[in-house]
């Protein structure tokens, strides 16, 4: 089935509630992820577990985050409406069309090709207009740069310093960082031109952020 429900919509008001429960405050974000259709973003055969918070697997070793972890992420980015927000790790698509909620402006690369293809296709069927590229994420998008706000929703063994650079003054850099099993997120401001101050919270656990500045293959 490719289509919004009376059902889905009482599914996602459930997770929503789940997610407040779990801690999200932030009202702008628990709307997003009541708005976008979770389910769409799951082979037909494995629809019935889109409205569980956990992650499920999309193929080629990824997964769909958990939806805690795409609201908690997607809070402590603070958007405002006209940021100009790059996602690193595109994956099914679904994390990025929450941001689209919050901000027209919204870039997303993925390494792998075949989910990257899959995807264009899927956000192109729903309309959703983000600009979405395939190659190397962990060097950021520099003909594209500075953004206001970088996502990165893979596990990365440091604070990539491309990310760093295409940040702008004042803008945040939200990204988990650890070993192979866990990571902890980390909130980076852009303070100035030199300077960057950083937050660290809870600990999570994701598939690895791949290339130069990332787990080199
Ligand atoms: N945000 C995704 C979603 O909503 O479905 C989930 C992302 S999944 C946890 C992590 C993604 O990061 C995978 O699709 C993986 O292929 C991608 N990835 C890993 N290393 C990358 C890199 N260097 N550049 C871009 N994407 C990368």
């Amino acid at each position: 089935m490719h289509t919004d429900s009376y059902r889905h919509r009482g599914l996602r008001r459930t997770l929503v509630e789940e997610l407040r429960r779990k801690g999200i405050r932030d009202e702008r974000v628990l709307a997003a992820i009541g708005t976008v259709p979770r389910h769409l973003f799951f082979d037909p055969a494995f629809q019935a577990h889109a409205y569980q918070d956990k992650a499920f697997p999309i193929g080629e070793g990824q997964t769909i985050s958990q939806p805690y972890t795409v609201a908690y992420q997607t809070e402590l980015l603070r958007l405002r409406p006209h940021d100009r927000v790059l996602e690193i790790g595109t994956g099914s698509g679904y994390q990025c069309c929450v941001l689209l909620e919050l901000t027209p402006q919204v870039f997303s690369i993925e390494y792998q090709p075949v989910l990257f293809e899959r995807t264009r296709k899927r956000l192109a069927a729903l309309h959703r207009a983000a600009h979405l590229f395939c190659g190397d994420g962990s060097l950021g998008l520099p003909q594209y740069a500075p953004f206001d706000k970088i996502l990165v929703t893979a596990g990365s063994p440091t604070i990539p310093r491309p990310l760093l650079r295409q940040l702008r003054v004042g803008g945040a850099l939200v990204i988990p960082v650890g070993d192979a099993h866990t990571q902890r997120m980390m909130r980076v401001v852009r303070e100035s031109e030199e300077e960057f101050s950083r937050e660290v919270f809870e600990e999570f656990r994701f598939v690895p952020l791949l290339g130069q500045a990332g787990w080199n293959e």
